[in-house]
Order: structure tokens, then sequence, then C-alpha cells
């Protein structure tokens, strides 16, 4: 008797541990962008398939297809909107395994599949995506080398590793210029963050891949496997310029809250006499709690703070949580 009520207790609470699960997948998908099926450039398209977008590239009179959506049905029927038949594609680059990135592989039986050589622990069982649960890849597939650059008819791929959603997530630079992200970074406000932490495995590593995108030189474009693309203008404003006039390094006050905890920054100082910053999430601090390190790395964990850059010296700006505007005040 006991026995059986304790099974069914252990089975009740199994199944709330999913729902949980679930419904927090849900709400986290719905705060994603995806953009509808359409040629976004010259050549290039975004098809809409499941929660997630993939591109196309023409190739000549094939295609490469970058990840391959998260719905076979509805990839079938947004190729056809863009008549482009499936057979056309003739290569598939997967930026990772993630279920909604390999969904309608099916389609394309005359492509070549390629990962990342890393991207391969996912899949052959070594590694478990989450929890218990490991990936699958039913199609053979062949592997590239990071910094690997391979022409496909015309058009040049180079393959750039970005671990920290999965252990081998890839984003493909394309003739130098389009770079195909996946999922390994979010765009917010088209700045970009870290994608999101629900769906990392890691996300100190993610933030460490991110800074690679220093190596490229001049991407014209971005896009994004769930939060849309952008175009040059938008990288040149928000992501390669550092918004503070101060250098990178400058010493910088704040709280072991906000550096290891990721407290949201709440607090903001430009002091008048030495011209430091201090950043703080609000709370009371012992001293053993306030870390001194670069403005660089307070920006990176939370690149929000480039909207009180300009912030004067003698100024403080606060604000109620991490989504709400900042309240600027004198210190006089
Ligand atoms: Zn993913
Ligand atoms: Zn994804």
């Amino acid at each position: 008797m006991i026995f059986k009520i304790v099974v069914i207790i252990l089975g009740v609470l199994i199944i709330l541990c999913i729902i949980a699960i679930l419904s927090k997948q849900a709400s986290e998908i719905s705060k994603m962008e995806h953009l509808e099926t359409q040629e976004i450039i010259n050549d290039i398209f975004v098809i809409k398939a499941g929660s997630a977008n993939f591109y196309l590239i023409k190739n000549g009179d094939e295609y490469i297809a970058i990840d391959a959506g998260g719905n076979k049905k509805e990839a079938q029927r947004e190729l056809k909107k863009l008549q482009i038949p499936s057979e056309k594609v003739t290569v598939v680059l997967l930026t990772h395994t993630d279920f909604d990135h390999i969904a309608a592989l099916g389609l394309f039986g005359n492509a070549a599949i390629y990962i990342s050589k890393e991207e391969v622990q996912m899949i052959d069982g070594t590694v478990s995506r989450m929890l218990f649960v490991k990936s699958k890849l039913n199609y053979s597939y062949k592997t590239l080398e990071d910094n690997e650059e391979r022409n496909f008819g015309k058009i040049k791929v180079k393959t750039i590793l970005m671990p920290g959603h999965t252990k081998g997530s890839a984003s493909f630079l394309i003739d130098d210029k389009y770079l195909f992200s996946g999922d390994n970074f979010s765009l917010k406000n088209g700045r970009i963050e870290l994608f999101n932490s629900f769906f990392n495995m890691n996300d100190n590593i993610q933030k460490e891949s991110i800074k690679r995108l220093d190596e490229i030189k001049d991407i014209e474009y971005i896009f994004t496997a769930h939060y849309g693309s952008i175009g040059e203008e938008q990288i040149m404003l928000f992501n390669k310029r550092f918004p503070f006039v101060e250098s990178k390094n400058v010493a910088t006050i704040t709280c072991k809250h906000i550096m290891n905890d990721h407290f949201p920054i709440l607090y903001v100082s430009h002091d008048e006499n030495d011209g430091m910053w201090q950043f703080l999430c609000g709370n009371e601090h012992g001293n053993d709690e306030a870390m001194v390190v670069a403005l660089e790395e307070v920006y990176e964990v939370d690149s929000s703070i480039s909207e009180i850059a300009d912030l004067p010296l003698g100024y403080v700006a606060f604000r109620q949580n991490h989504e709400s505007a900042w309240t600027i005040e004198s210190r006089k």
C-alpha cells in the first residue's frame, strides 16, 4: 500500500516537472523573433519552419541550406511558396544538431550534410544535450574543421567554431560577408547578446565564443535562427563600437552579485572626482563583496549599460529593474 502511494506521488512529481519544463520552454520560445519566409536579400532566402528559421543560398542552379528548420511539413510548404524544389539543395551546413535545426533534413535527399567536428560528440552518444536527453542525427554527415575554408560551387564557406549553445555549435561565414550564426547568440534591439540561457549548455563558454566575432572584419549581414537578421549599419552601431569613451580596461567598481551571480545592474555612478564608474546591484554591500574589474568586463555581463555610457561626471543613474528606464540625477 505504502509502496503504491510512493509510486503515485513520484509519478505525479515527474509529470509536474515535465509540465514545468515544457511550459518554460514554450515561454522562452515565445520571446524569440522569427522571420517570415521570404527572399531576404538577393539570392538569400529565409524559411520559417516550426519554431526556427533556416536559410537557403542560391549557388548557381543549386542551393546551400544553413540548418534545416524545426518542422518538415512546414518547410515543404514554405519551399513551395518560394518555388524552390528541395532536390536542388545539394549542401546542408548545420550550425548544430538540435531538433529545431534538423527536422526537415529528410527533404534534402540530394544534399551532403555537414557539421563541425566538435558537434559529433553531441550525436554519437558521448554527451547529453539536456539532463539525460541525447541528440540524434539519422543521416550520414561529413565534418568541418574550425577555421576551415571550403568552396561549394561559387560559394566560399568558412566554419567558425562557437561552442556554448552545444559543444560543437558553429557559425558559417559565407563569401567573407554573410554570417549565419544559428543559436550562437541572440540579437536584442540589434545588439549581440548571449543566446537564451535556458537552451544553452554553457553561457560562459558561449560568452568566450562571441568574442570570436572580433576576428571577422567586414560582416555585412548577420542571420540568426531565432532572432532575425541585421545589416551592416546596425552591426557597426551596436557591436563593433565600444560605447564608452573610456578605454576597455579602465578600472571599474562593481559587486560580486553582478559579476558572479548575474544580478541586474540597477545603480550606476560616474564619480565627479576621479571619473571612476561604479556599477552596483542596488543592495547593501559588505567590503568583501566589492570588486574592481575592467569596464569591458561589466559591459560583457550586461551590455544594456551602453544606454548610460554618456552619463556625465558627477551623475548617477538608477532603475527599478533590468527592463525599466534609467532615472538620471546629479549628485550635487
Ligand atoms: Zn539550438
Ligand atoms: Zn535553435
